[in-house]
């Protein structure tokens, strides 16, 4: 049994003021006894004040970036060890933002992965296809040569602790989300290579997360397939009671 993890991606959004507000709202919302995993994934400069917030909720804390490097002269980079010095369990690694304006390759993509394992952090690994990719019919290659590249040589017990987040480069922030169906045939064939890769008792385990205009609105319906585990929510996580309606999809 997946457990469900939905988790907001701020991306370059809120100052501390906003953040402080926003958690304190959020945690109000959140019954303590939760069976699905909550993921908060801050801006750099309001991780440390969030996971201070956040500390003893059972909502957890996440970057949306990271350097390959433990430490060293990367001016304006920010180490695995960072993170986890201000409470970080969980960074977001591959997303296509980073890959469309940063160049991140699958290669450097791989290069994070591996680096946030070694320290303790869960990798959140964004793929998915541009809409030229989808409209030429090259969606199953590319997701498939973003599973070789972004998730290689990882050994088994990590390769099941990682979470995969399919999002389709169209459908974030565009307000046109993924139906149900393509979620599910995307993600269905993500598992599927995974397992080639890492056999299928890891392909079952492995969460794999939609993401892409998800709303309060849509997220039951994506969520009723079989092969998404939970969402990686952007727009929508930005106000506390739209996110929580999201994280309450099915109640
Ligand atoms: C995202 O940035 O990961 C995302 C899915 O954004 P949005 O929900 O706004 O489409």
């Amino acid at each position: 049994m997946r457990k469900p993890l939905i988790a907001a991606n701020w991306k370059m959004h809120k100052i501390i003021s906003e953040i402080e507000d926003y958690i304190r709202k959020f945690i109000s919302l959140v019954d303590k006894n939760f069976d699905r995993e909550i993921v908060l994934c801050v801006p750099f400069t309001g991780l440390y004040i969030a996971g201070k917030l956040l500390f003893g909720s059972n909502i957890k804390l996440g970057a949306q970036n990271m350097y390959i490097e433990e430490k060293g002269a990367y001016t304006g980079e920010i180490s695995p060890v960072m993170l986890k010095d201000v409470g970080c369990n969980y960074v977001i690694l591959g997303h296509s933002e980073r890959r469309k304006y940063f160049n991140e390759t699958d290669e450097f993509v791989n290069k994070k992965v591996l680096t946030a394992i070694k320290f303790g952090l869960i990798p959140i690994v964004c793929i998915g296809e541009t809409l030229q990719e989808r409209e030429q019919n090259k969606t199953f290659e590319v997701l498939e040569r973003q599973v070789r590249g972004s998730l290689a040589n990882l050994n088994t017990l990590d390769a099941e602790k990682i979470v995969i987040a399919y999002e389709p480069v169209w459908a974030i922030g565009t307000g046109k989300n993924a139906t149900p169906q393509q979620a599910q045939e995307a993600q269905q064939f993500i598992r599927q290579k995974y397992a080639e890769l890492y056999g299928s008792i890891v392909a079952e385990k492995v969460r794999i997360l939609y993401g892409g205009s998800i709303t309060p609105e849509n997220f039951k319906g994506i969520m009723s397939q079989k092969d998404v585990d939970g969402g990686l929510v952007g727009g929508a996580s930005l106000d506390p009671e739209s996110f929580y309606k999201i994280v309450m999809f099915d109640k």
